[in-house]
């Protein structure tokens, strides 16, 4: 005898009834669901380098193991790394204030950390500004934390920038924080020393937090990307999140961190205690070895920029080719932001339209710039081998060009 077993009904939360899945991890699943299917796809969705993590850094983890690094932490992560983190902090913040480990919380990738200080700061009845194109998540985290998320239209001449007036503009009485992200994901735009400072100085007067999230500051290519705590001229509203997954090639090893004034650090340490508690202990180590053995640190990363920066300039070349693209020239991170409006006859989600053709047509996977908040727009992460990137670019290219219409 079988019985049959009813399909489940399940009704979301208020929590999360308006969630959305993040759509750059689902690209990443759709392009390996195709390739499984048999079909060769060439995937530029994912934001993670391609990259192995350096030896050095693999080695000390398996060390640590060895030696017993099998246990809890302390919810904020162990202390010798959340110092290593400060003493980074007080460097860039050049001896103007001083930095304590006791500012520093170490969680489960940088996105949990921009979590915790979303949902410890923002709730119902306050806005956030979030500068548009910006990364999905900033938008659904405030949401989870049952804030508003304000898109601020950057200025299509300014690399998709903004910049106080536009900041302004879109404030209300209810604005209570800003998320800046310098270099940019998706644009790959660096802020300015004197742009960053003008916004900083604005959140200051009108008493706004500012989380920059600067998980993509150590690539840069025009020149360093400067960070909040390098041009803030008051931090005490200041949370900087930043992380191992880029720079240092770890993605996989989930630790980020926040720095920010010490309550705040003790309100997410007790958010925190109540959800993940501390961030692997093997990749605490692993994180440690990144950060303290600098050397080593600053070559591979050296090694991986130059890396990317080769890789940009091939896309660009193929893709400058093109009449009427328009393409934001990214001065960091490792992502390509290109207008397909005139390519499209969809006049509501011309990136949509353009990737689903790119991924039929051509097998080429990326992200719809819907997934930033840009609907006309297409994100290239150029993360890849650079003949796949070339390979990419003339793809993207054919279609562009026979598409013209
Ligand atoms: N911020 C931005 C702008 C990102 O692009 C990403 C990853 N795609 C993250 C944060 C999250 O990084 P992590 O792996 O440290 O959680």
């Amino acid at each position: 005898m079988s019985t049959t077993i009813a399909p489940s009904v399940v009704v979301p939360s208020a929590n999360i009834a308006d969630l959305q899945p993040s759509a750059t991890i689902a690209v990443a699943a759709l392009a390996a669901q195709l390739r499984a299917a048999g079909r060769e796809i060439l995937d530029f969705g994912a934001g993670q380098p391609d990259f192995d993590t350096p030896q050095f850094i693999r080695q000390a983890a398996a060390e640590a193991v060895e030696a017993g690094a099998t246990r809890y932490t302390a919810t904020e992560g162990m202390f010798p790394l959340r110092q290593a983190i400060a003493d980074q902090a007080s460097a860039l913040a050049g001896g103007r204030w001083p930095v304590t480990a006791h500012q520093v919380v170490v969680s489960g990738g940088s996105k949990q950390s921009i979590f915790n200080a979303c949902f410890s700061l923002f709730g119902p009845g306050d806005e956030v500004l979030v500068p548009v194109p910006g990364w999905t998540s900033y938008f659904e985290i405030v949401r989870l934390a049952r804030a508003r998320a304000v898109g601020v239209p950057g200025d299509p001449d300014q690399g998709l920038r903004v910049d106080p007036d536009r900041l302004a503009a879109a404030a209300s009485p209810r604005t209570s924080g800003l998320i800046l992200n310098s270099p940019c994901n998706p644009t790959g735009s660096v802020y300015s020393s004197d742009e960053m400072r003008a916004i900083l100085d604005l959140a200051a007067e009108r008493g706004w937090w500012v989380l920059s999230d600067e998980i993509y500051r150590r690539i840069a290519y025009e020149s360093a990307a400067p960070s909040a705590l390098q041009v803030a001229s008051d931090p005490s509203r200041l949370v900087v999140v930043d992380g191992v997954a880029k720079a240092y090639a770890m993605t996989g090893w989930r630790i980020g961190w926040a720095v920010s004034p010490e309550p705040l650090a003790r309100m997410m340490t007790a958010l925190q205690s109540h959800t993940t508690h501390n961030a692997a202990t093997v990749s605490q180590h692993a994180a440690l070895a990144a950060l303290s053995r600098v050397g080593e640190s600053d070559d591979a990363i050296a090694t991986m920029v130059s890396a990317f920066r080769e890789r940009r300039d091939a896309a660009l070349e193929v893709l400058g080719g093109v009449p009427r693209l328009r393409t934001v020239q990214p001065a960091g991170a490792f992502y390509l932001f290109m207008n397909v409006r005139p390519f499209a006859r969809d006049g509501a989600d011309a990136g949509g339209e353009i990737a689903r053709r790119l991924l039929d047509e051509q097998g080429v996977a990326l992200v719809p710039g819907s997934a930033f908040g840009s609907p006309d727009w297409i994100r290239m992460s150029y993360a890849a081998p650079l003949d796949q990137v070339v390979e990419g670019a003339r793809r993207i290219s054919a279609l562009l060009h026979d598409g013209v219409r």
